[in-house]
């Protein structure tokens, strides 16, 4: 399948994709992941996106558009891919459009993963990942604990709270995704493309996608 996942942070985008990828072999991108990688390995892409990242700014569109121009393209990308985190800006769904239109590739659809902000709040106090930046596993204190206290169970390295996951951070992120974010909903709605689920279980989105494909199919 190939969509788009829209959601503020915290409404489950990564927890949703990780898991449509076990049912049709579709691939996972996230661009977070991808700068976080990036900053991991102090190559010049993290050098650029860092300071951003931390203060919970979104990276200029240009990085991302050049980050996603090659990744689409790469070969795994054939079986269908999941977009997490991307677009994020209405210039960013435009090139992305016109990306898709001259590679031949039609999206299924957008979802927009739509939670009350108290949950999210909830969820991204408590969210961990792993630091290792080829990893980056996301664990919960409350909900999902790693089995050894603050020490990631897939590859050993220590589990931590984001940067950009203060109080301060998370505030100013969902700031951003009102005011740049939130917009691609009625884009999409425009194109024909948009389906709302508003559930705070990552099961019952997937089952609500999995419906409308179906229904589509
Ligand atoms: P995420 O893990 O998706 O919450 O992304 C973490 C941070 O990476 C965001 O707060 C932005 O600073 C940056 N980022 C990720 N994806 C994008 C994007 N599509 N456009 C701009 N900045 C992005």
């Amino acid at each position: 399948m190939k969509l788009i996942l829209l959601g503020a942070p915290g409404a489950g985008k990564g927890t949703v994709a990780k898991m449509l990828t076990k049912l049709d072999g579709s691939v996972q991108i996230s661009t977070g992941d991808i700068l976080r990688g990036a900053v991991a390995a102090g190559t010049e892409l993290g050098k650029q996106a860092q300071a951003y990242m931390n203060a919970g700014d979104l990276v200029p569109d240009e990085l991302i558009m050049g980050i996603m121009a090659k990744r689409l393209q790469e070969d795994d990308c054939k079986n269908g891919f999941l977009l997490d985190g991307f677009p994020r800006t209405i210039p960013q769904a435009e090139q992305l459009k016109d990306m898709l239109a001259k590679l031949g590739i039609e999206l299924d659809m957008a979802v927009n993963i739509d939670v009350p902000r108290d949950v999210i709040l909830d969820r991204l106090t408590t969210r961990r990942t792993c630091s290792n930046g080829s990893c980056q596993a996301i664990y919960n204190v409350k909900s999902n604990p790693p089995k050894q206290e603050g020490i990631c169970d897939k590859c050993g390295s220590p589990v931590v709270q984001r940067e950009d996951e203060t109080e301060a951070a998370i505030s100013h992120r969902l700031e951003t995704y009102n005011a740049k974010t939130a917009p691609l909903i009625g884009f999409y709605e425009k194109e024909g493309m948009l389906m709302t689920v508003d559930a705070t279980s990552s099961e019952a989105v997937i089952e609500a996608i999995q419906e409308k494909l179906g229904a589509t199919a």
